[in-house]
């Protein structure tokens, strides 16, 4: 029996992005955002290693990027999935490792705005995420102690949130460029039916290439190579240009930089930015071109196209979009915020509240997946589909395979995914070995997979001579981690030092204040100088209220100053 007394568990749902991270809850129908310690929805998914050896998550750690490039990382959700190891000052992290502490910092903000401790939320990824990539998902809201009720695409989340909205689409096409991924998403809304068509994407092809293709188009300019720039230089420039990129819609952008003794001018208008992204727009058109195969649509046989994620804001994007469909693209709602107001949607349809209780959601595997066979006389590594691309999830598939030669002992079942023919060619999922009674006859097998509505996989092999059966849970071991790795995870985010919340707002304003100084010159310089010691002195005198009216004040001054 529940309780009464206690909080009801809060349907949460969160965007945990490349370069924003969101939460927002459903209360009284419908779904809030929740504001983080600075008052702001949006927090940048950055983490930074501060002085005194404290993690800094959000605004200060993004301002870090330009004044302590070395302590801090962003954009790690790229890597989520690979091996890789972040350095920020003398400790090292994994991309999963840096992502729990995105979500410790929302998950603080939640229980500071409901007033009790919050223990699980539903949790967007990117379409096109792999199995893998949804693994390392689930484990980084492990470390931050967070259970995660459902893993929801974020297209999906976003047609959720428009289809409430709404309530009049036919068949959309949820276009979704977010700072490092791309899902382009076909679905139909027949009330309470929402059913997901098809989903496709590229996991590498988001805003981050395109301030990086500004990057290297003006370093060619200027004849000059990131290694012989010095990190915080090339930080600072590298955020110059992100700012330019996010203005372009405004007119011609100029920027002054300094490398050494040296200065540099560069100027771009949106019609040499176009030149400049061309290969990256370009790649832009295969996925939705193979959504729309794959959902047997035309572009006219679409009734509306909805932008989503924040690169979407940039006019090259929408004018692609409007000239390959030959229409605008619906954007009045945020496309930063959709993705997290969609997720607690889900949440609220998990928990069967209110006015999504009836709202039926169907979603599709958006990639192939299948087993390493060989294929003909000693033709090995061959990739054999069981579950093909698009197909309605939760699915179970299964398809009959045969021991290569008598007397075999054990089978090798390798999982991949992809469209490729050669498993060398599409991702690694998984290999485990099936033990088989040795015979003098070739063996049939059943391999069955089944994919479920996290879009995890689970895959059953049934040896038909023996009828023994093997089950291997590919998600019952949250991460390709081994347990050791997993162990030391938990332990080396257990001894960190979190920056306090309430103490953040006062750090913010001073890493902002430090990244504008670097990057200004001469008077503006001085004046910022200025502002930096009068809000330490402020500070030191401990008065919140004084503290409170200088910080106010000097946040909108860098935010005229556009730093
Ligand atoms: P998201 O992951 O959805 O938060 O999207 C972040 C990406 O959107 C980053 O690469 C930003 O540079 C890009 N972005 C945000 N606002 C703009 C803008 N006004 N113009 C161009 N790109 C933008």
């Amino acid at each position: 029996m529940q309780d009464a007394t206690l909080p009801r568990p809060a349907l949460l749902g969160i965007d945990l992005g490349t370069t924003n991270s969101l939460i927002a809850v459903w209360q009284d129908g419908q779904a809030r955002l929740i504001p983080n310690a600075l008052g702001e929805v949006l927090t940048p998914s950055v983490v930074s290693l501060d002085e005194d050896e404290t993690i800094l998550v959000g605004k200060a750690a993004r301002a870090r990027l330009t004044t302590h490039p070395e302590r801090t990382a962003a954009a790690f959700k790229r890597f989520m999935g690979s091996d890789r190891q972040i350095e920020l000052g003398t400790k090292t992290f994994s991309p999963e490792e840096l992502s729990a502490l995105v979500l410790g910092s929302l998950k603080q903000d939640a229980e500071a705005f409901l007033g009790h401790p919050v223990a699980e939320a539903v949790i967007s990824v990117p379409a096109y995420f792999s199995d893998e990539q949804r693994k390392r998902t689930l484990f980084a809201a492990e470390l931050a102690g967070l259970k995660v009720s459902r893993l929801i695409n974020e297209p999906t989340a976003a047609a959720m949130a428009y289809g409430l909205h709404e309530q009049k689409f036919e068949r959309t096409l949820i276009f979704d460029l977010g700072g490092g991924t791309f899902d382009v998403t076909v679905l139909e809304y027949a009330l309470p039916l929402i059913e997901v068509h098809a989903s496709t994407g590229d996991n590498f092809l988001g805003g981050e290439d395109f301030t990086e293709a500004l990057l290297q188009a003006c370093l060619k300019a200027w004849q000059l190579t990131p290694e012989h720039i010095e990190a915080q230089n090339l930080a600072s420039l590298c955020d110059t240009l992100e700012q330019l990129k996010c203005k372009l819609s405004e007119g011609t952008q100029s920027l002054n930089w300094r490398n050494g003794d040296s200065s540099y001018e560069w100027s771009l208008d949106e019609s040499g930015a176009v030149k400049i992204w061309e290969p990256l727009l370009a790649r832009l058109r295969a996925p939705i071109e193979q959504a729309l195969r794959d959902a047997r649509l035309k572009p006219r046989d679409l009734d509306s196209l909805v932008l989503v994620g924040g690169a979407t804001r940039m006019p090259a994007v929408q004018q692609m979009v409007a000239t390959l469909f030959g229409r605008l693209p619906y954007r009045h709602l945020d496309p930063d915020t959709i993705v997290a107001l969609g997720a607690a949607t889900q949440a609220a349809c998990k928990a069967r509240d209110g006015a999504v209780e009836e709202l039926i959601l169907t979603d599709v595997c958006p990639y192939t997946l299948g087993i390493s066979t060989n294929r003909g006389e000693g033709i090995s590594g061959a990739f054999s589909p069981i579950i093909e691309r698009n197909t309605i999830i939760p699915t179970s598939r299964v398809q009959r395979f045969y021991t290569t030669h008598p007397q075999q002992e054990t089978i090798r079942i390798a999982v991949y995914q992809g469209e490729r023919p050669w498993v060398r060619d599409n991702i690694f999922i998984d290999a485990f070995d099936v033990p088989v009674t040795a015979s003098e006859q070739i063996q049939a097998l059943d391999v069955r997979f089944s994919y479920d509505i996290n879009g995890l996989l689970e895959v059953d092999v049934n040896l038909l001579d023996s009828g023994e059966r093997h089950s291997h849970s590919i998600d019952r071991s949250p991460t390709g981690l081994d347990e050791q790795s997993r162990q030391n995870s938990h332990e080396r985010l257990a001894t960190l030092k979190i920056h306090p919340r309430d103490a953040l707002p006062n750090r913010t304003l001073l890493a902002r204040l430090e990244r504008a100084w670097t990057q200004s010159l001469g008077d503006e310089r001085e004046r910022i100088a200025d502002w930096l010691d009068t809000f330490t002195t402020v500070l030191g005198s401990q008065q919140s209220e004084e503290i409170a009216s200088h910080r106010s004040q000097l946040n909108k001054a860098l935010d005229q100053l556009r730093l």
